[in-house]
């Protein structure tokens, strides 16, 4: 593949050929990662990628813009369609900075806002110090509970009652339970807080019906599109008509100039294929898919965060079997399966080893994969960090890996 690159480029040739070759021959479980449609990448890859198209539809800064207006359109109405919502943005380049958008357009600097710790299972724009959002506002982080690891929501009314923050922030990274929007809508309202849901992780799920939606409940809705909604790396935002043009406005020209108009035409498409009765099959897959994976980590020792998951991931505590995530990681890289790292809730190991590691199985579903590959995979991870670093049963266990993934292939 690739061939016209490799022609003038051969390094960067060289560089794609690899990553997909490793994409293919690896199996994915990251949570946050996924394998978008063919026809996402074509809109990815496109013509779209150069033209200019500072404003909104209709009202640009460029001429020209009657074909790229027509996929943001599409963009942003069937993103409405999907979730219900009364405006959307579907501009954002990154999740990061939907989120960034949302906090200049509703807080001035120094507000306070209450979001959920990173070690938790937050996001880093959740106000995280060395992000922008720890930088600009003062940080009231909630946590999950000691002995469930799950969200208490008693205490974090109780902490909102305290500290009277401007902004609540719901949404994670690294949680495997579901959110009650609803009960974070009822606290922001006691306390007198916006409620922003940042749904990037799980997306997917709510536009499928799976996890209930943030969006009656929240003012403002924020996600990424790549990640279990399998669209092309980027965000979006959501809120109700009386934010619209201050969000519109703070994402361009605020935090933003030019659209990727290539990339909002691949979210056009992605939202389309999230609108297909196939979508909600696959959802219930990725659902069904890390349960069984849950029970098969902890038929084999290891400890489930929370005890299971009722989305796309888990948290799974390495350590209990004497090793950090860190080893985890770079073991399993060795035999072609690929995680993260991840500290666990009260985690006694510092982030860059951590007590645990993320795994999801949005990648390994829409490739196909179902509970006995979930099962065997399990069985891989165990026996690759129950062996020492050079032993030969990781060559062993690589092969086979080689041979499933073979059998699932992404693109055709
Ligand atoms: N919000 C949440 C909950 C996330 O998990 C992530 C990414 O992992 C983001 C926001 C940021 O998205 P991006 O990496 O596109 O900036």
């Amino acid at each position: 593949m690739y061939e016209r690159i490799s022609a003038i480029d051969p390094e960067v040739g060289d560089a794609l050929n690899l990553e997909l070759k490793r994409q293919e021959s690896h199996i994915e479980l990251i949570a946050s990662e996924n394998f978008v449609a063919a026809e996402v990448l074509d809109a990815a890859g496109s013509v779209l990628t150069n033209k200019y198209a500072e404003g909104y539809p209709g009202r640009r800064y460029y001429g020209g813009c009657q074909f790229v207006d027509v996929a943001e359109e599409l963009a942003r109405d069937r993103i409405k369609q999907i979730y219900g919502a009364e405006h959307a943005n579907v501009q954002a380049h990154s999740g990061s900075q939907a989120n960034m958008a949302v906090y200049l357009a509703l807080l001035n600097h120094g507000d306070k806002i209450m979001g959920m710790d990173l070690s938790h299972g937050g996001h880093l724009t959740h106000g995280h110090p060395l992000n922008f959002s720890g930088l600009s506002f003062d940080v009231i982080t909630y946590e999950v509970e000691r002995d469930s690891e799950i969200i208490n929501y008693d205490a974090l009314a109780e902490k909102a009652r305290k500290h009277r923050p401007k902004m609540i922030i719901a949404g994670a990274s690294a949680y495997s339970r579901t959110i009650d929007f609803e009960r974070f809508a009822a606290i922001a309202k006691e306390v007198g807080a916006l409620l922003m849901v940042d749904m990037a992780h799980i997306a997917g799920l709510v536009a499928a019906g799976l996890h209930p939606s943030p969006v009656p409940h929240a003012d403002v809705v924020t996600s990424t599109t790549h990640k279990t909604l399998r669209g092309p790396r980027g965000g979006f935002i959501l809120c109700k008509e009386q934010y619209a043009a201050a969000i519109d406005r703070a994402l361009f020209p605020g935090v933003q100039g030019g659209p990727l108009m290539h990339i909002i035409a691949a979210k056009a498409i992605a939202f389309g294929l999230a609108l297909k009765p196939e979508f909600k099959a696959y959802q219930l897959k990725v659902i069904e898919n890390a349960k069984y994976l849950a029970a098969s980590f902890e038929k084999r020792g290891f400890r489930i965060i929370s005890g299971g998951t009722d989305n796309h991931l888990m948290l799974v505590d390495t350590f209990v079997k004497g090793k950090t995530g860190r080893t985890v990681e770079k073991r399993l890289d060795k035999v072609g399966i690929t995680v993260n790292k991840n500290t666990i809730p009260f985690d006694q190991n510092k982030p860059m080893v951590a007590s645990g590691i993320r795994v999801g199985t949005p990648a390994v579903t829409t490739r196909g994969m179902g509970l006995s590959e979930m099962d065997q995979i399990t069985e891989w991870i165990d026996q690759a960090i129950s062996v020492e670093k050079d032993d030969p049963e990781l060559q062993n266990i690589l092969t086979q890996v080689e041979q499933l993934t073979a059998k699932f292939p992404i693109y055709g």
